[in-house]
């Protein structure tokens, strides 16, 4: 048997129980945290059906390209969550993700505002700081994959 791969959002949950059912089903984001972990792994994986139609209409980008975004990511962390509940209309996640660009580490840090219409979460906007740090070519890989940066994440 061949065992299932982890879902990128760090849930520990197996992909397909976690944020695939999301990214396939809006509904299933019960609270803001589930949308928010959703909208990461569909970032990840280049879901962007699913990342514009979480996005609340009145602040929606028109287009959205994944070139501008980072190859790769490192992983997400959830910090802290402020209503967002089954119960809620709106909510707070604060987190962190990490990602790897131009031969520099990022570490981006966020609130997000969500908001629920008609039974869905949506993502309202974000307040972040991002800080970087640049990375030997011959150090160990971010990605933990013990390997030099060089051989690793930075031909990807
Ligand atoms: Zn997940
Ligand atoms: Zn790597």
């Amino acid at each position: 048997m061949i065992k299932e791969s982890l879902c990128p959002c760090g849930s520990g949950s197996a992909y397909s129980s976690c944020c695939l059912a999301v990214l396939n089903d809006h509904s299933l984001a019960t609270t803001a945290e589930m949308l928010m972990r959703s909208r990461y792994t569909a970032f990840v994986r280049h879901h962007a059906q699913h990342i514009k139609s979480s996005w609340h209409k009145t602040t929606r980008p028109k287009t959205l390209n994944f070139d501008d975004h980072p190859v790769v990511w490192l992983g997400l962390q959830i910090r802290n969550c402020q209503g967002g509940l089954a119960g809620d209309s709106k909510g707070n996640v604060d987190f962190t993700c990490s990602y790897l660009e131009n031969e520099q580490l990022c570490k981006l840090q966020e609130i997000s505002e969500f908001s629920k219409e008609n039974g869905l979460w949506y993502y309202l906007r974000g307040k972040c700081i991002v800080t970087k740090e640049k990375i030997a070519r011959n150090a160990a890989c971010p990605c933990g994959s013990g390997q030099k940066f060089k051989r690793c994440c930075l031909s990807k």
